[in-house]
């Protein structure tokens, strides 16, 4: 059996799977599109764009990765999810380019959940005042859709399992009190290593890639 079966016959249903195809060349992107996937994660604008060129129309497209202000207008004709606005700003270049393209465009807001520094995202705090303003209002071009998080890259467990299940939280607060625009929705937490804890935490999206296509050439 393939590795990317192997990956999906052990997520629940309820769970998502995007495989992050960052690196990867078209063909290996075809065998796993073959084998009937359509979701797949890029993160760097300028390969996302040449990649939904090249490949098949139906794929649907996720931005995973620190996305520049600069870089946003050459993903808004090919994505269909944004999982990382970390700021007001980038979030209004978004809402200006998808009016542009006549496009409402979905996107997560990622959270800073990690230790280390090195991982973008607003904290809690700053979310929780972002959401104070109308968004639908003063955005009317994009939908807020759920959360997404990384954890620490570490082999503590326990601290991953802290990290997703503060995640969580903040996810459940916000759809309490209606933040999100849809009946659906996500919490983009796990990658290849740490997808077992995310999923226990409540994860409804995982993003994933070395475990599907191998070990990626840096
Ligand atoms: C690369 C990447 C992943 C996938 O990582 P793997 O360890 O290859 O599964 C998930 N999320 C983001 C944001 C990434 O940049």
């Amino acid at each position: 059996m393939s590795a990317y079966l192997n990956v999906l016959k052990e997520l629940p249903e309820h769970v998502q799977l995007v495989a992050v195809s960052k690196t990867r060349t078209p063909e290996e992107i075809l065998a796993v599109y073959n084998e009937g996937h359509r979701i797949f994660g890029e993160n760097k604008a300028l390969e996302l764009r040449d990649k939904a060129e090249q490949l098949p129309k139906d794929i649907e497209w996720h931005f995973i990765g620190h996305l520049q202000r600069n870089k946003v207008k050459y993903i808004v004709p090919s994505v269909s999810l944004i999982h990382s606005i970390d700021s007001g700003r980038l979030l209004e270049e978004v809402n200006r380019r998808a009016a542009a393209n006549g496009k409402i465009i979905d996107v997560l807001f990622q959270i800073h959940i990690a230790k280390e520094s090195a991982k973008f995202g607003f904290s809690e705090i700053e979310l929780r005042e972002f959401l104070e303003q109308d968004i639908a209002e003063k955005f009317p071009n994009i939908r807020p859709v759920g959360l997404m998080g990384m954890a620490t890259h570490t082999e503590d467990d326990d601290l991953i399992r802290s990290e997703f299940h503060g995640l969580n939280e903040l996810f459940t607060e916000l759809i309490d009190s209606g933040k999100f625009r849809t009946s659906t929705p996500i919490l983009s937490m796990g990658m290849s290593i740490d997808r077992g804890i995310a999923i226990d935490e409540g994860s409804n999206m995982v993003r994933i890639g070395t475990s599907i296509f191998g070990p990626r050439q840096l």
